[in-house]
This record gives structure tokens, sequence and C-alpha cells, in this order.
């Protein structure tokens, strides 16, 4: 249906910022198709040069051959609301071995890794804490590549559902392999098969029809098959995957979430990817930089040494850094600072930079400049009727030849983060419908230089815009 290949494409849309791991001309076919004008942009070009200028690269000293060593596979779970996303989490999290031992006091750090057997062997697997797509479109706005594995959950009783097909192409997009995690199957009226049967339409193939995607039947609830779920992931990421990293050199990794805490300062749970992360490391983290001064593990414990694959809480930032800002470790404390503070100076010219492009007050000029040819827009409302009426009156809107409007994406609720990551990605405009953001997402537009409008009169919203696009609104001050 279209809204899901609009969805699809604007997914692959948003995955070229981040990965180059899919073809170009794939895209800008399918673009053109579509009437999308698909931009790829490669990786931070001025970034690197930065770090060039201190003899740093981000993920580019892999060393050699004999340095790299096997690492866990990090795992995200997606899936649509309800369906068990957080109880997974924390029945995978409560049926582990490792936790046993470690007395089960577990502390909540946004990642935590578990220990499973398979063929007699040990093994460790990294999950992400924050169930949905949010945290992964947050990295992969930013360009960090954080995930190896997706596991989507299905609920047997209910079946595909929006969001289980956003998670599809988020995984897709970012070429991450999918295990299926059938879940409740405790329940009456569940059916596995229909679901098995459902995701062959969205190329998920279960190996019992032939394809190579494994599926497993689980109940979060009941805590059954769990470490079925557990092998799978192994074993998808053993055949799948090549996973290695090499331990001995600096640490460099991802942010995954990072808070202010009153007492400790800033603290910042962070992805270590390759290299080996110390106490008294100096990091840099995106904007943020410090002495790592205490590490801990998701059971509490106090970490000393955090190979590839773990995460770890870092005290002794001087600030806080995103989620899905890359870090990376140095020989002094005087270059961390030195990064950290050219990376700051860079942000704000280009927030200002950014909110120039966006925002509504500027629109008229910027068309009238060429600087841009389109309006892109994203519109939430408070029911499917008043969205689709609102898209229907704001496509009516006739400004010459030049000029046209497009949507990228619509939907029902609030508006949300993964709304400002694709906002971010297309340099749309978000109007809200009778409509609130939900928690933080205003911070995030402020940071992306994302313009948000609230209305609550159709023909206001009509308005507007269009006087916008002709180079009538007067900035508000
Ligand atoms: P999320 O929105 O995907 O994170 O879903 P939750 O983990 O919050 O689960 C939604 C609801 O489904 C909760 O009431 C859970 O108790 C229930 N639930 C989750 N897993 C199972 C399961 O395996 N069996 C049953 N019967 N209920 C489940």
């Amino acid at each position: 249906n279209p809204a899901s290949m609009v969805q699809a494409l604007f997914h692959l849309g948003e995955m070229v910022t981040a990965t180059q791991s899919v073809s170009d001309d794939l895209l800008e076919l399918l673009g053109g198709e579509m009437g999308y004008e698909i931009e790829i942009v490669s990786p931070d070009e001025e970034d690197r040069e930065l770090l060039d200028t201190f003899d740093l690269a981000y993920g580019e000293n892999d060393g050699g051959e004999d340095d790299l060593q096997i690492r866990p596979p990090v795992v995200t779970v997606m899936g649509h609301v309800d369906h068990g996303k957080t109880r997974l989490l924390d029945a995978i999290r409560h049926t582990n071995i490792m936790d046993k031992e470690a007395g089960g006091i577990t502390q909540h750090i946004g990642a935590y890794q578990v220990a499973t057997e398979l063929g007699g062997n040990e093994r460790l697997i990294t999950f992400i804490d924050t169930p949905g797509h949010e945290a992964f479109t947050a990295m992969r706005a930013r360009g960090s590549k954080s995930t190896d594995i997706v596991v989507l959950v299905v609920a047997a009783d209910d079946g595909v559902m929006p969001q289980t097909v956003e998670a599809i192409n988020h995984a897709k997009a970012a070429d991450v392999p999918i295990v299926v995690a059938i879940n409740k199957i405790d329940k009456e009226g569940a059916n596995a098969d229909k679901i098995r049967q459902q995701l062959t339409e969205y190329g998920l193939v279960a190996e019992e029809y032939g394809g190579d995607t494994m599926f497993v039947e689980v109940s979060a609830r009941q805590r059954i098959n769990i470490d079925g779920l557990l092998a799978a992931v192994l074993l998808t990421a053993d055949a799948a995957l090549d996973l290695r990293a090499n331990p001995n050199m600096p640490a460099q990794g991802v942010a995954i979430e990072a808070h202010l805490d009153r007492g400790r300062g800033s603290v910042a749970t962070v992805l270590v990817q390759r290299g080996t992360l110390r106490v008294g490391d100096s990091i840099v983290a995106g904007n943020a930089y410090g002495r790592v001064r205490a590490m801990l593990g998701d059971h509490g414990e106090n970490v000393y040494e955090a190979l590839p694959s773990r995460p770890v809480q870092v005290l002794g930032l001087t600030s806080v850094p995103g989620a899905g800002d890359s870090f990376l470790a140095v020989e002094e404390d005087r270059v961390a600072r030195q990064i950290a503070e050219r990376r700051q100076a860079r942000a704000r010219k280009a927030q200002v930079a950014n909110r120039r492009r966006i925002t509504l007050e500027d629109l008229g000029t910027a068309l009238a400049e060429n600087k841009i040819e389109n309006l892109t827009l994203i519109i939430k409302g408070d029911n499917s009727g008043t969205v689709e009426a609102l898209e229907d009156s704001l496509m009516k809107i006739v400004v010459g030849d030049e000029v046209n409007l497009r949507v990228v994406h619509r939907g029902v609720g609030g508006i949300t983060q993964d709304d400002i990551n694709l906002a971010a990605t297309t340099s749309a405009i978000v109007v809200g419908f009778n409509v609130k953001p939900v928690r933080g997402v205003q911070e995030l537009a402020d940071r992306e230089g994302v313009d948000i409008r609230y209305y609550t009169v159709i023909y206001q919203a009509i308005d507007e815009i269009e006087a916008a696009l002709k180079g009538l609104l007067k900035p508000e001050f």
C-alpha cells in the first residue's frame, strides 16, 4: 500500500545519511519514482578532518587481522506497542545465568549484557534496554551504527501492525538482520503460523518455510523459550555476521543515553565498539569531554576495563553527550578538550544555519532565493480525519509552478522524537494539529533546528503556510 511504500522509501532516504551500505542508484531510482529528491550525504567530512588534525580517526584503525577478536552481538528489540517489548527485555534479563551469579541486583543504565550457553560455550549478548525504534533512529540520525541484530516482537494474538512494519523498514534500511520473536504464545487465540504467514509479505521468510529468518515462539510473561530466543540471536550472528573487534586500541564507541545527576554530575552510558575503555582514560563524546572517573556495569558494579560490546556507565564527563554521539579515548586531556570545543563551535554555527533553512518565517525568502525548492511537511493530528483534511487542503495551495509541497509523513498522535529525527533528515517542518509534543521533543527540535508549528484551527494552518510560501509571513519576535 502507498502509505507503507512512502514510509519504506522514507527510511531508505534516512539511511543514506547514516551508512553507505546500500546502492545509491537504487535509492535514486526509488526516489525518482516516488517524486522524492534523495540527497546522499557523505559521512561528516568536517569531523573527519578535525580528528585528522589530531592524528585520530573514528572506526578506521582496527588494527591487523590478528588483533580482531570475537565480540558479543548488540541487539535492539523493536515491534508494535503492547506486543511485549518491555516485558521481553525484562524476561531476558532475569533468565540469564550472569544475573543469578551476580545476585540479581540490576541497574537500568540503558543497556545490559546477558550470558547464555550455546554449544557448551558461554556467550555474551548485549541488549539495548530502550524498546522501540526511537533510540535506533536517533542513533542513525547521528550516523552511528549501534545495533547488529533486531529482535522483532510480534504478539501472536494480534499480528503484524503498523509499527511492526516500521520496525522492519528501519532494520532493512540499516541492513541489520532480524530475528522474529512471536510473543504471547501463552494466550488464547495465539496463532504463530499466522504471524509467519503475514511476515513473508515483508520478506521475512521463516526457516521452516525455506527462508533464512529465524522465528522463535516465546512468552515474555511466562518466560517460555527465552533461551531459544537467545540461541537464535547467536546463531543469526554467527551465520550472517562476522562480529569482531580489536580490543587492543584506545576505546571507541557510541553514547546510548546520558543525563545530569545532581550528585554525580554527567552520567553517560556508552557502548564500547572497539578498543578497551579504562578508568582514567581521557575521552571525547560528541561535544562533551573529560576523564573517566569511574565506570559502572548494569549490576551497579565497578568496572575498570570495558571490552568491545560492553555497555558501561561513565562518570567524569564535563557535560552531557547526546544519545547516538560517538566517543573516543585520546592520549591527553588537552586533545579531548580541543576536539570538544571545536565541535561545540561548529554545532552553534550549524544550529543557526539549520534554523535559517527550515523555519516557516524564512521560507518565502529561501524560496525566492532558490535556496530550497520545496516545502516538506510532517503532519500530526489528533485523529486521522483531521490529518487527512489538513493534508488535502494544504496540497491544494498553489504558489506559482515551481514550489512543491510534499508531505513525507503523517500520523495520528503527539509529535514524537521520531518525527523530529525524520524532519531533521529531510528538512521538514512539523505541523501539529490539536496535539502536543511528547516529553523531550521540544529540546530535540531545538537542538536539531526543526520548526514545529501548532494549530487548532485548520484554516489558520492553511493561511499561515500559504503566507509562508508566498514569502508574506512576518517573523515572530
Ligand atoms: P511494549 O509496549 O511492546 O513494551 O509491551 P509491554 O511489554 O508493555 O507489554 C504489553 C502488555 O502485554 C502488558 O500488559 C504485558 O503484561 C503483556 N504481555 C507481554 N508479554 C506477554 C506474554 O508473553 N503473554 C501475555 N499473556 N501477556 C504478555
